[in-house]
């Protein structure tokens, strides 16, 4: 993950807080109007004339390719990643012509700080100092997702829509210091919904599993590939409806609810990754529900 700026000034914020889109050439490059936080996912849309034959958009190093929409424009979601300190950022879109032309525009937006709330949770020991015996196994499994979340596969499962995969409370948000046993750690990085163990888990959106099993830390885990580098992470289950390689819709059953892994009780813990950067999951849904703005 690459160092991110520090905070602008206050006044340059305020400079950049009405987004004006991008337009360059034959290009026009927009995303929603209002604040972008660290943890949302953002929509790309771009307009572009009729011989566009591909486009993609890259960020922060990685490329995203945009896909036609039934009304000609085209579009995209990038994701801001959870440990963002806030600051300019910028999006390349780059077109590819039929005629073998290439043009190009710089959208440039701000990511606003936000000061994240702290939560006290007690554990079992085990999960916050592990014994030496478990040492090798949490770093296999944390290498393996590391290299899966990096991993893009070409489908658009996510599109058009996404719900939650359990209709439980929201117990614990996006982004929430916590501290562990009197020792702090990092950032919330899913949602906790509470429901009772055996609650029905369903799929957010269409994909493939490419993830069904047991973890340190997140006990009975199943990950949802939702293509073009979206992963939903579905923790602590108290059982498990799918196996590795089944390809699931939305709604589709998952597992139960319950409280493997490292918990206080049962609830699902829902994470999403999308082109690796830790994002909020019901930002996902509102991304998905909103279009973009060119106001
Ligand atoms: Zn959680």
């Amino acid at each position: 993950m690459s160092a991110f700026p520090r905070c602008l000034p206050l006044a340059v914020v305020g400079l950049l807080a009405v987004l004006a889109p991008a337009i360059a050439g034959d290009l026009t490059v927009t995303i929603r109007q209002g604040p972008v936080y660290p943890g949302d996912v953002v929509r790309v849309t771009v307009r572009a004339p009729e011989d566009a034959g591909s486009i993609v958009a890259t960020w922060q190093e990685r490329e995203v390719p945009l896909a036609r929409q039934s009304d000609g424009t085209w579009d995209g979601l990038i994701g801001i990643d959870i440990a963002d300190e806030g600051g300019s950022r910028s999006v390349q879109v780059k077109a590819l012509h039929t005629n073998g032309s290439a043009t190009a525009a710089t959208l440039e937006f701000v990511v606003d700080h936000r000061t994240l709330r702290t939560r006290r949770i007690r554990v079992n020991p085990r999960f916050v100092t592990p014994p030496a015996s478990a040492l090798a196994r949490i770093k296999e499994e944390s290498e393996r997702l590391s290299a899966l979340f990096n991993t893009t596969s070409p489908g658009r499962h996510w599109a058009p829509d996404a719900v939650r995969p359990v209709e439980g409370v929201a117990v614990s948000g996006f982004g929430v210091r916590t501290i562990m046993n009197g020792q702090p750690g990092g950032p919330h990085n899913g949602l906790d919904l509470a429901a009772p163990t055996g609650t029905p888990i369903y799929a957010p959106a269409a994909g493939v599993v490419v993830y069904a099993r047991d973890l340190y830390y997140t006990g009975n885990t199943v990950i949802v590939d939702h293509g073009q580098g979206l992963y939903s992470t579905m923790a602590h289950m108290s059982a498990m409806d799918v196996r590795e390689g089944d390809a699931v819709l939305k709604s589709t059953l998952l597992g139960k609810v319950g409280a493997t892994g490292r918990v206080t009780g049962p609830h699902l813990h829902w994470g999403m990754r999308l082109h690796g950067a830790r994002v909020d999951p019901l930002s996902l849904i509102d991304a998905l529900a909103t279009k973009s703005s060119t106001r």
